[in-house]
C-alpha cells in the first residue's frame, strides 16, 4: 500500500471495489481527472476525493450507473438493477435497453 499522492487505475478500482475497465472509462470520458505518465494513467488522491464527493451528493437524488459509470441526476434513468442475487447496483436505461446489460460490472466479470 503506497501513500503517494498518485494512484494507478488498478489501485483506484480496488479501492472503490469496481473494475479496472470502469475506472478506465471514467478517465477516458473525462469524468475522473487523470494524468498520463508514459502509457499509464495516474489519478491524484485529491482529484479522486473530489470526484467521490461530487458523486456522493449526486447519489442523494440520482446515481451512477454501475456499468458505464454515467452520472444521472435522477433515479428515473436508473430504474433497473443488477440481476445477480442480492445485488442492488443500478443499471441505466441506456445500458439496459440498448446494450442489453443485465449485470453490474462486477457481476458481468464473473458471468463472462
Ligand atoms: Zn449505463
Ligand atoms: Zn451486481
Amino acid at each position: 500500500m503506497s501513500n503517494s499522492e498518485y494512484m494507478s487505475l488498478e489501485e483506484v478500482a480496488e479501492m472503490l471495489g469496481v473494475t479496472y475497465q470502469l475506472i478506465y472509462r471514467l478517465v477516458r470520458a473525462g469524468e475522473l481527472p487523470a494524468i498520463r505518465l508514459g502509457k499509464l494513467y495516474r489519478v491524484s488522491r485529491t482529484d479522486l476525493n473530489r470526484y467521490l464527493e461530487r458523486n456522493k451528493s449526486a447519489t442523494a437524488q440520482g446515481g451512477v450507473c454501475s456499468v458505464c459509470g454515467t452520472l444521472y441526476k435522477t433515479r428515473e434513468s436508473l430504474k433497473q438493477t443488477c440481476q445477480a442475487e442480492g445485488c442492488e447496483e443500478p443499471i441505466c436505461f441506456d445500458c439496459w435497453t440498448r446494450l442489453g446489460v443485465r449485470y453490474c460490472s462486477k457481476h458481468q466479470a464473473k458471468m463472462a
